[in-house]
């Protein structure tokens, strides 16, 4: 018999075992995977929000009701007006669309032992043998010197090669197998195999010469272009179902896109509540938020202070912040079966049990954190009791274990209530990041009654 003294944290697959309820997760899951495989980039991420808000009547005007505004392709706000003045505050919910990858370097090209390379450097916390002896697409722009941009995807379609990063073979590796994990993997050995037969134009690099002469014919483009490209060397192939019941979704890039579908698909059923709904999509999570696109940006403030001119002329931006309340959608390192040792098993995440609440994050100690009021972990309680939705209270790893960071602190200096809030993801930051099909629908339950929360 239920104790009801004893909190027990809620299994969404018993929650969610009606035929109803099992038919949605299926159409959600099959709708992740679909958009995990066609957004490998911050660019294409923000492209695919703003094709699909503008198809559905979202406008660019700000005199409209329902507005999307997006910043150097990487960065994307929408807000629906709510029936309360802005005064009242928001229903913010904000995640990141960049993920862990490598970027093509400044000066990639080079020739090796008649190989063709790309060099690379890596962005975001990876795990380098990750990502050797793997197929491997390249996404991104190239803008040429007359403006013009040139779009790259090649390694996603059956009939396009893919690239690689070659790993030394076990036989000569026993130098290797001596070496810690940091020294036996690096950086400058992250080079993409990308050509090997010669050009009959040059005997110097002829190899390379070769792949300039691809780049040029397929996109117009020269060796000095690759200076002003944004070129992503992402994991190659669609994301899949994982297990014999379908019952994991796997694929790169979860971090964070894995929140930035359930907040958009939680954003775009939402009925318009009583606070003006936002979705905000950041780049540059996985590197500090730095930058025009990042957290740290202006790009919130000064669009929601357009907004405010449009909608509530004499209404003040820091008032509207200082009354919202927002979510910082990120995911949750849930228990691993296999490393169940870097966690505290009374504070983990279990995978399938819902979204996880983050109060902080940061390191020893706190250090680098914001952390959400207990005033305001009560209104969420009491918000997802009301619908019955699966959710968990967790911490991430062990204390001094390791730690990370979000966006949150970052917007919690506005004053506004925040917390962290997304689903588990095993094998965080790999090439091929696992998580829930149950925990992605409750997600989307769990976000959809945010937006529509009353006071
Ligand atoms: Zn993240």
């Amino acid at each position: 018999m239920d104790n009801p003294l004893r909190y027990a944290a809620v299994n969404c697959w018993e929650r969610y075992d009606s035929a109803q309820d099992q038919a949605a997760m299926d159409i959600l899951g099959a709708e992740f995977l679909d958009f995990l495989t066609h957004c490998k980039t911050e660019r294409e991420t923000v492209a695919w929000v703003m094709r699909h808000a503008l198809e559905r009547g979202f406008s660019q005007e700000f005199s409209q009701a329902q507005v999307v505004r997006s910043f150097r392709s990487k960065a994307v706000l929408l807000a629906r007006r709510g029936t309360e003045s802005l005064r009242t505050g928001l229903r913010l919910i904000a995640a990141h669309a960049d993920t862990p990858h490598l970027d093509l370097k400044q000066h990639p090209l080079h020739e090796e032992c008649r190989v063709a390379l790309m060099k690379t450097h890596y962005y975001g916390g990876i795990k380098k043998y990750q990502w050797l002896a793997r197929p491997l697409a390249v996404h991104g722009v190239v803008v040429l010197m007359n403006g013009e941009v040139r779009t790259v995807c090649l390694g996603e379609s059956d009939d396009d090669p893919v690239l690689t990063i070659m790993d030394i073979l076990p036989h000569l590796s026993s130098k290797q197998r001596d070496e810690t994990v940091e020294k036996a993997f690096i950086a400058e050995k992250l080079n993409v195999v990308v050509g090997h037969s010669p050009s009959s134009t040059t005997t110097t690099d002829p190899v390379a010469q070769r792949v300039l002469e691809i780049l040029h014919a397929t996109y117009g483009i020269i060796e000095e272009d690759l200076y002003s490209a944004e070129l992503q060397i992402v994991p190659a192939g669609r994301a899949r179902y994982v297990g014999l019941d379908r019952s994991l979704l796997g694929g790169y890039g979860q971090d964070d896109r894995l929140c930035v579908f359930a907040a958009y698909t939680a954003f775009m059923q939402a009925a318009p509540g009583s606070q003006t709904q936002v979705l905000l999509l950041w780049d540059r999570e996985e590197v500090g938020s730095e930058g025009a696109t990042g957290a740290k940006s202006r790009f919130m403030v000064d669009t929601l202070t357009d907004l405010i001119e449009a909608w509530e002329p004499h209404c003040a931006v820091r008032h509207v912040l200082a009354r919202t309340k927002a979510i910082s959608a990120d995911v949750h390192a849930p228990m691993d079966p296999d490393y169940q040792d870097v966690h505290d098993k009374h504070n983990a995440a279990l995978l399938g049990f819902g979204p996880v609440f983050s109060k902080f994050t940061g390191h020893r100690g706190k250090v680098g954190a914001s952390e959400a009021d207990a005033e305001y972990v009560a209104w969420f309680r009491r918000v997802l009791a009301q619908k019955k939705i699966p959710w968990q209270m967790a911490g991430m790893g062990k204390v001094d274990e390791g730690g990370g960071g979000t966006v949150a602190k970052d917007m919690a200096v506005y004053g506004m209530e925040i917390i962290d809030f997304g689903p588990g993801v095993l094998s965080m930051h790999s090439p091929f990041e696992i998580s829930s099909k149950a925990d992605l629908y409750a997600t989307v339950q769990a976000y959809q009654a945010f937006y529509q929360s009353q006071e």
